[in-house]
């Protein structure tokens, strides 16, 4: 077993709460973490694609707030360094 505690699950996990973030919105709210593909638009015009990622969301319990953080900033320039490796193979 583990003895990491970094990851909140809904374990029996006496630091549960002491290791919870603290919502940046509301200040109150607990945040948690999921995952979700996310779409966005790589290029502009003609050029543009959409692109999908998988992101790590934060979301508090208290207020619904949602954001991203590092992690979705490299799984998105991941997904864009994937699309360019793709289009160069191709052509
Ligand atoms: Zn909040």
């Amino acid at each position: 077993m583990s003895d990491d505690y970094t990851h909140g699950d809904n374990l029996a996990d006496p630091w549960g709460d002491a290791i919870m973030n603290n919502c940046p919105f509301c200040d109150f709210g607990s945040t948690y973490e999921y995952e979700q593909n996310d779409h966005f638009q790589y290029g502009a015009g003609e050029d543009a694609v959409m692109l999908c990622a998988r992101v790590v969301v934060i979301a508090c319990s208290r207020c619904s707030e949602k954001y991203t953080d590092w992690r979705g900033e490299d799984a998105r320039e991941a997904a864009v360094n994937k699309y360019l490796d793709e289009k160069k193979g191709t052509t």
